[in-house]
């Protein structure tokens, strides 16, 4: 019988994954459920596309900060529950999303995406931390698929306006 190469199920288990995201996770090569391989579709990647588009920060609430800080304690909040859990953390750790060097930040990441469990527990509680997180599914970068897993509607001009509001409070309140 077939096992899911991520949670394990052995129920509409296909050879190979076909998210279309093997390039990223290594997973056209696994044997996925039809559960993982749509959390795959509708949020691992576009998470991870969306971090690995993002530019290196700026500033504390940059969207990098803020996508490397939801996948940090996603990884923390699993890490008994899969084999490399202290090295993924380690390694997310030394990930400054500060880091000017592109390639290592894309080296880095993949190497985080493709030892995490992808599977639908993770992305459920992925997509839980992306919604409160109000200003990063307003980040443009973010895929409509995930944006629409996430039920948010927002265009550039929310984002601009939800921007322009915070820092007004922050100013007001100085
Ligand atoms: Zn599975
Ligand atoms: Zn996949």
């Amino acid at each position: 019988m077939k096992k899911c190469a991520f949670c394990e199920s052995q129920s509409a288990v296909k050879d190979f994954c076909g998210c279309g995201h093997g390039a990223t996770f290594g997973c056209s090569k696994r044997p996925a459920c039809l559960d993982c391989e749509t959390s795959h579709r509708r949020v691992f990647g576009p998470f991870f596309r969306a971090l690995l588009a993002t530019n290196a920060a700026t500033r504390a609430d940059s969207p990098r900060t803020r996508l490397l800080a939801i996948l940090n304690e996603t990884a923390a909040f699993y890490r008994r529950e899969y084999r490399d859990g202290e090295t993924v953390l380690a390694s997310l750790r030394a990930t400054s999303s500060f880091d000017r060097d592109a390639a290592n930040f894309r080296l880095r990441i993949s190497d985080v995406a493709t030892r995490l469990p992808l599977n639908g527990g993770v992305a459920a509680h992925l997509v839980g931390k992306i919604k409160n997180a109000a200003l990063v599914r307003a980040a443009e970068k973010l895929d409509d698929a995930l944006r629409e897993t996430c039920g948010a509607a927002y265009t550039q001009t929310d984002l601009i306006a939800e921007l322009e509001a915070r820092h007004q409070t922050v100013n007001r309140s100085r």
